[in-house]
C-alpha cells in the first residue's frame, strides 16, 4: 500500500496533502501557502506523511484548519459531537463559504453513545411553493443550460442548515448555543487568512461572482479576486452569527433575515426566483429513517431518501458482498471491473427510483432486499465491462412507472466527521451545492443552488421523472454522510463532497478499510476510480490501472477526482483521515 502512496505523491497529485504541510505555492491566482495553527501542525504533518492523525479520547475531522480548531475547542471542553459540529459548521461558513454555510442544507447522521441508536436528519432545501415541473426549462420545454439555471434566484431552495444546527443541539447538545459561534465571529471581525484553495476557486468564477454586487465587492474586492494569505474580514457575517447565538434560528425563517433573502431572490437580477417569506416560514427539518445496510461484518448506516447516498452505497456494497474484494487486491483490474460495474448498476437504480419519498414512493426496502441485489449482482459474472446497464425492478410497495431521470451536480461541499468523549459519533454533509452556490450573498453567506439537484427533465420518453421539481419538494442529493457499526457499537465515521461521485469516493474509502486493510488515511488518499455511467473516471495516480480497464471494454478518462473525504476510525484509539485533495485536517486528543 505504501507503494500507491508514493505513486500518488511522485505524480504531485493532491497538491493538497503538501499545502497542508505548508509547504506548497500552487501556480496562479491561488498562490500562496495554507495558515495552519500551531496546535494542528502535528496533524498537518501527519497528513502530508500519509498517516492518520490520533487521539484517545475525541476526534474532529474537517475541511479547513480553522473549522477543525473550533470544533476541537468545543470537544475539549467537554461539548458533544453536535456542539462542536456548530461551532465548526459556523467557522466553515466563514472560510470556506463557496462549500457549505447559513444559506445551505445538510444531512447529520448521528449515532447515540448512550442509546447505541442512529438518528438521521435531513435539513435539506425545499422548493418554493411556487415551484413547477418545467422550473428549469426555456419557453419551449428545453432544459436550460447549467449555469443559466444556477447563477440567480431561480435555484434558490429554503436554507436548511440554521434550523438543523439549531434542531441538532437541541436534542444532543450540552454546550450554551450561544457560545458557540464566539470563534467564528471572532475570525469574522478580526479577519481569516484566505486559503490558496479559496483564492483559486475565486478566480476561476470571477465572471459569475461579479454579477451580483453583494459578492462582487467580497470576493473581488476593487475588482480584484482575493488572494490567497489576504486577511478577509466579514463583518455582515459576524452580525448575522449574533442573530443565530442569541435568538435562535427563527430569524432566518420568519423575521428579518428571511425578508433578505426572500428579496435576494426574487430580485436577482436576470434570473429572479420564486422563494417567498411564506416558504421559509413553513420549513422544518425532518428526522428520516436511517438506511442501514451489511457489509462483511458492518452495519453501514447512512441517509436515506431525499438523499440517494445511502440507498446508493448500500447497493454498491450489497452487490460486492459474494465477491472475495480482499483476496484481488487494491491493484487488481478485476477488482476496480466489479467495483466499477457494481457501481453502475446502483447508479441505474438510482436514476429512477431515487427522489423525496415525502413525493413520490421510493422502494428503499426493495432496493436494498438481499434477494434482490443477489439477483442483480449475477450480472456482475462475466470478465468484461458490461456493455449496458439498465435499472432493475426491486419489489414496490407500489406499482411504479417512472422515466429515467438525469441531473447535474457540480462539486462544492463540505464533510464533517467526529467523535466526542461521550461515545457519541457524528457523520454530517453540508453544502450549497456548486462552489459559491447561486452567487447571491445576503447577509455574509451566500445562497444555495441546491434545485438544480432536481432532473431540469420532467418526462422523459413520456414517462413522469421521479426527480422532477414540485412545489416544497427536496432535490435529491448524493450526499452520503455514514457510519459503520459493529455489533451496535460505531467503528468508522465517514463521508465526502463531490456531487454525485460522492458515493463512489465513500463506498471506495469502505472497501479500502473494511477489504484492503487499509488505515483510515490510506484509504482516504487510495486514488479514485469512480464509474457511474460507463465512463470510468480515474485519478492519474491510478493509471496504471487504465490500460487493464480499457482491454475490458470501459472508455477510460484520467482527471482530477477532488473529493473532500473526512473520516475518524474508532478502535482502541480513534485515528482519523483527511483528504490530501482538499485543505482539511484531522485532530484529536
Ligand atoms: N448538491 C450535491 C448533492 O446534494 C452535492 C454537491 C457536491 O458534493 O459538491 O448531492
Amino acid at each position: 500500500m505504501r507503494a500507491i502512496l508514493a505513486t500518488l505523491v511522485c505524480l504531485g497529485l493532491p497538491v493538497a496533502a503538501q499545502q497542508a504541510a505548508d509547504t506548497v505555492a500552487p501556480e496562479g491566482p491561488g498562490a500562496g501557502a495554507l495558515h495552519i495553527p500551531k496546535m494542528l501542525r502535528a496533524s498537518a504533518e501527519a497528513k502530508a506523511a500519509g498517516r492518520p492523525a490520533v487521539a484517545g479520547d475525541w476526534m474532529i475531522a474537517a475541511a479547513h484548519p480553522r473549522a477543525v480548531e473550533a470544533g476541537a475547542g468545543v470537544l475539549r471542553a467537554g461539548g458533544t459531537a453536535t456542539d462542536a459540529m456548530v461551532a465548526a459548521q459556523a467557522v466553515l461558513g466563514l472560510v470556506e463559504p463557496q462549500s457549505s454555510g447559513l444559506g445551505g442544507g445538510a444531512f447529520l447522521v448521528w449515532h447515540d453513545g448512550d442509546t447505541g441508536e442512529i438518528t438521521t436528519l435531513d435539513g435539506r432545501e425545499t422548493a418554493p411553493l411556487a415551484a413547477t415541473p418545467t422550473l428549469f426549462q426555456d419557453a419551449n420545454g428545453k432544459p436550460l443550460d447549467f449555469f443559466e439555471a444556477v447563477v440567480g434566484g431561480r435555484s434558490v431552495g429554503v436554507p436548511g442548515t440554521p434550523a438543523l444546527m439549531a434542531e441538532a443541539h437541541e436534542r444532543w447538545g450540552r454546550a450554551d448555543w450561544s457560545g458557540l459561534f464566539d470563534d467564528a465571529i471572532r475570525l469574522a471581525e478580526e479577519g481569516f487568512a484566505v486559503s490558496p484553495r479559496l483564492a483559486g476557486l475565486v478566480a476561476r468564477d470571477a465572471g459569475r461572482l461579479a454579477r451580483f454586487e453583494s459578492t462582487r465587492a467580497y470576493f473581488l474586492p476593487g475588482g480584484a479576486p482575493l488572494r490567497a494569505g489576504e486577511t478577509l474580514r466579514n463583518p455582515a457575517y459576524a452580525e448575522t452569527l449574533r442573530i443565530l447565538a442569541q435568538q435562535g434560528p427563527e430569524p432566518f425563517y420568519t423575521g428579518d433575515v428571511a425578508a433578505d433573502i426572500a428579496a435576494s431572490v426574487q430580485g436577482a437580477a436576470g434570473n429572479p426566483g420564486r422563494l417567498s417569506e411564506t416558504d421559509l416560514a413553513i420549513y422544518a427539518v425532518r428526522e428520516r429513517d436511517p438506511v442501514c445496510a451489511p457489509y462483511r461484518r458492518y452495519e453501514v448506516c447512512g441517509m436515506g431518501p431525499p438523499s440517494s447516498g445511502g440507498v446508493t452505497v448500500g447497493q454498491i456494497l450489497g452487490l460486492l458482498a459474494p465477491h472475495d474484494l480482499a483476496a484481488l487486491g487494491p491493484d487488481s483490474a478485476e477488482a476496480w471491473r466489479l467495483i466499477g460495474d457494481a457501481s453502475r448498476l446502483a447508479f441505474a437504480d438510482r436514476g429512477r427510483y431515487l427522489a423525496d419519498s415525502d413525493f413520490v414512493p421510493v422502494p428503499v426496502r426493495g432496493l436494498l432486499d438481499p434477494g434482490y441485489l443477489r439477483g442483480r449482482s449475477r450480472l456482475l459474472r462475466g470478465d468484461d465491462a458490461l456493455p449496458e446497464v439498465a435499472p432493475g425492478t426491486p419489489e414496490f410497495d407500489h406499482a411504479l412507472g417512472w422515466g429515467d431521470g438525469e441531473t447535474l451536480s457540480q462539486p462544492s461541499t463540505s464533510h464533517i466527521s467526529i467523535v466526542d468523549a461521550h461515545g457519541n459519533a457524528l457523520s454530517m454533509t453540508t453544502t450549497i451545492e456548486n462552489a459559491f452556490g447561486s452567487r447571491l450573498m445576503v447577509r455574509g453567506f451566500l445562497l444555495n443552488n441546491e434545485l438544480t439537484d432536481f432532473s431540469f427533465a420532467s418526462h422523459q420518453d413520456g414517462r413522469a421523472v421521479a426527480n422532477a421539481v414540485a412545489p416544497g419538494k427536496r432535490p435529491r442529493s448524493s450526499m452520503a454522510p455514514t457510519i459503520l457499526r459493529r455489533d451496535r457499537q460505531p467503528v468508522l465515521v465517514l463521508g465526502s463532497p463531490g456531487g454525485s461521485r460522492i458515493i463512489g469516493y465513500v463506498a471506495k474509502t469502505i472497501i479500502a478499510w473494511a477489504d484492503w486493510g487499509m488505515d483510515v488515511q490510506e484509504a482516504v488518499t487510495l486514488p479514485h476510480l469512480v464509474n457511474r455511467f460507463g465512463r470510468y473516471d480515474i485519478e492519474p495516480a491510478a493509471a496504471r490501472l487504465a490500460p487493464a480497464l480499457e482491454g475490458m471494454g470501459y472508455e477510460v478518462e484520467a482527471r482530477a477526482l477532488t473529493s473532500g473525504l473526512h473520516a475518524v476510525e474508532i478502535g482502541e484509539r480513534l485515528t482519523g483521515g483527511a483528504d490530501p485533495r482538499r485543505e482539511g485536517l484531522a485532530y484529536g486528543e
